[in-house]
């Protein structure tokens, strides 16, 4: 299936590591142009250079987006470098385990902000792009905003609100025939999975203890498995979804606890 990904102009926040690479890389791979922004200017020209050796064009944005002008700096410097977007993909974020017993009302506040608040900016930023593209949103959520974690009220508080956000948007922009939608993960192995499992006493056997309750294999989920998600949810065979939650999570939320 041609997706029609080609040449477009995607944006892709915290697309350096983890989940964010994968659809940095699936992007590229369906020929379309992945801008992709991250913090940690190794690991951003480490793919790059990637990319570049397998004769994908991709650009990247060495940006840290809890501030307010770097997002806007980061969508300036997308349309000056191709003149159009055609994608938003808003990743980028930290489970900072800011809980009730474990955190403060400020560092309450900056862990809310931190994660919640560029998805925001991003958007808004790219908004007048969008409108002319009739872009695509996605959203990475997680199931914490649905199931809970303990411990982190924070990140949990700012998932949430960025499916009540997928809505909105979805809402506000159908008159542009902007789709917006949200993916939430469970369970995937990623540079920010590994440091929450390293928590625990017995990481090795936390992580056994989990995958062995996720429904469909009995496996986590691969990033490439989320990324694949992705470019379907931006490309025009999805045009006719919007302000949908799409659980890739092999039946984790979901399905009876009583079967595993
Ligand atoms: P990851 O490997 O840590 O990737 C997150 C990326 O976002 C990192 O490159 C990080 O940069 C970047 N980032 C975070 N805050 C940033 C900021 N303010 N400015 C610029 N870059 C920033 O984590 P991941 O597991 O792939 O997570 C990706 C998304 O999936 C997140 O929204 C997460 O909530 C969601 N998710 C993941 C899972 C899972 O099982 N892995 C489950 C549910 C939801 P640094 O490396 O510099 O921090």
């Amino acid at each position: 299936m041609d997706l029609g990904l080609k040449n477009k102009v995607v944006i892709i926040t915290g697309g350096t590591t983890g989940i964010g690479k994968a659809i940095t890389r699936a992007v590229a791979d369906e020929g379309g142009i992945p801008v992709f922004i991250g913090r940690n200017q190794e690991n951003g020209l480490l793919l790059l250079n990637e990319l570049k050796k397998n004769n994908k064009e991709a650009y990247y944005i060495q940006v840290d987006l809890h501030n307010t002008e770097s997002c806007k700096k980061a969508v300036l410097e997308t349309i000056n470098k191709y003149g159009k977007i055609d994608a938003l993909i808003n990743n980028a974020g930290k489970n900072d385990s800011i809980g009730l017993e474990n955190g403060s009302p400020d560092a309450f506040n900056v862990s809310v902000s931190n994660n919640l608040n560029h998805y925001y900016n991003m958007a808004h930023f790219c908004l007048e792009e969008l409108k002319k593209t009739e872009g695509k949103i996605v959203n990475i959520s997680s199931k914490t905003a649905l199931t809970g974690q303990g411990g982190t009220s924070g990140y949990a508080a700012a998932k949430g609100a960025q499916l009540a956000l997928t809505r909105e948007w979805a809402v506000e922009l159908l008159k542009y025939k902007i789709c917006v939608n949200a993916i939430i993960p469970a369970e995937v192995m990623t540079p920010l999975y590994k440091s929450w499992l390293s928590t625990f006493e017995n990481p090795e056997e936390k992580r056994k203890e989990i995958t062995k309750k996720i429904p469909l294999g009995n496996r986590m989920t691969t990033k490439e498995e989320i990324a694949s998600m992705t470019i379907f949810l931006i490309s025009n065979k999805a045009n006719h979804i919007t302000g949908q939650h799409m659980f890739v999570d092999g039946g984790y939320t979901h399905l009876d606890r009583s079967i595993t």
